[in-house]
């Protein structure tokens, strides 16, 4: 199956809770040849109103990061762990929610088809909800995002690198500096390596 037909899938799904709230699936975009993945938590606002992942506050910060390295976004993909975005009422506002644990394994298969497709070499995880899933999904000891930032895991022939998220950058200086430091400890580890991107 090629990703157009997972994305024309997603879509269209109505396997779990989150599609009655949302406008748009966003299924992640990116070549099908990336090497890279990178793997957030669940599209917000501003992904849910156009379809498109990571395009809000963080994924600027998530392109100056990838600049920072010498990366484009086009050579990558990335997607989210749960592909429609979760959100809960707040008085007369609508408010985002982490993704419950029914909605995270209803979307599963949609992420497995897309590493599978991809096959990249590096997973980079943003985030301790994305950490957590693939370490799980790869057999990997679980620990805290804390504890493993910034260090890579190997999984068969993927690298996965879990990174901290960059909208909680947005909020704290000292975590912006971390993301900054991580990313560039990543590009010294990639470029030791045969990966042609880095
Ligand atoms: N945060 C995420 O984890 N994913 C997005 O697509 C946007 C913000
Ligand atoms: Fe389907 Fe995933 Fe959206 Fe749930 S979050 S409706 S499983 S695409």
């Amino acid at each position: 199956m090629a990703l157009e037909d997972l994305n024309f899938q997603i879509y269209n799904c109505k396997k779990c809770r989150l599609w009655l709230e949302a406008k748009h699936g966003v299924p992640g975009e990116g070549p099908l040849n990336a090497n890279v993945m990178i793997i957030g938590q669940n599209p917000g606002a501003d992904e849910d109103q156009t379809g498109r992942p990571f395009i809000g506050r963080a994924g600027k910060f998530l392109d100056e990061c990838l600049k920072s390295i010498g990366l484009q976004r086009e050579q990558i993909f990335v997607t989210n762990i749960v592909k429609c975005r979760p959100t809960e009422k707040a008085r007369n506002w609508v408010k985002d929610r982490k993704p419950a644990t029914d909605e995270i394994d209803a979307c599963k298969p949609y992420l497995d088809k897309q590493i599978e497709l991809l096959k990249p070499e590096v997973i980079c995880t943003l985030g301790d909800t994305a950490r957590s899933q693939i370490f799980k999904r790869f057999g990997l000891e679980e620990d805290t995002i804390g504890h493993v930032h910034g260090r890579l895991f190997l999984a068969g022939n993927m690298r996965i690198a879990p990174l901290y998220h960059p909208a909680a950058a947005l909020y704290d200086n000292s975590l912006h500096q971390i993301i900054m430091i991580d990313f560039q400890n990543l590009r010294q580890v990639l470029s030791q390596s045969k990966l042609t991107n880095f």
